[in-house]
């Protein structure tokens, strides 16, 4: 979720020009956890919902021996400052930080993804056209994150990836199945080769 009316996402974008397709670690950060729930709607938490995505595109990816590293594996709080330091300690890394989404108007369906880069630009285009695809919903497009972005702190280049809104009751019934949540990461997974 990251939008101006609830903002309980950041978007973590990149200082450098690194190119995108030099990269070699995928840094994946599921949003939110702990004390943080992020969106939470008909009982459903985006918090757990995006650690169910990472952990599958985490699954992909090693299989792909694609080197990969979580910025958490479990139910903890992060601070942005936290995650960012850990993307950092990595050079030749991408960064996709994994969520889902929600809006006062419970109409509003689909996946978008967010840069805030050039480099990151491309990969955000990469992975929003297969996770449209995959997941079969509206495709709302890529967006530059520059505007929702409170922090600068990651070197490498940053995507966040909005999987569903889980505000609209047919998307949330959808987010919140694992068949979905293996779609959505296919199409992350092949954004993030793509990107290479
Ligand atoms: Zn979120």
């Amino acid at each position: 979720m990251i939008n101006g009316l609830l903002s309980l996402c950041i978007l973590i974008v990149c200082a450098t020009t690194t190119l995108a397709g030099k990269y070699t670690t995928v840094i994946l950060d599921p949003g939110h956890g702990g004390k943080d729930r992020g969106a939470k709607w008909g009982g459903v938490s985006e918090a757990y919902l995006n650690l169910r995505v990472a952990f599958k595109v985490e699954a992909l990816l090693k299989a792909k021996k694609i080197p990969v590293v979580m910025t958490r594996r479990s139910d903890i709080f992060l601070s942005l400052s936290q995650r960012a330091n850990i993307a950092n300690r990595y050079k030749d890394a991408i960064f996709v930080s994994i969520h889902f989404n929600a809006h006062s108007n419970t109409s509003i369906k689909g996946v978008e993804t967010f840069y805030a880069s050039a480099s990151g630009r491309r990969i955000a285009s990469n992975i929003q056209t297969r996770l449209s695809a995959y997941t079969k919903t509206r495709n709302r497009g890529i967006k530059n994150g520059i505007g929702y972005a409170v922090l600068n702190r990651t070197k490498c280049p940053a995507v966040l990836v909005e999987c569903g809104f889980i505000s609209n009751s047919y998307e949330r019934s959808r987010c919140a199945q694992s068949w979905y949540q293996t779609l959505a990461a296919r199409g992350i997974v092949e954004g993030i080769i793509k990107s290479r």
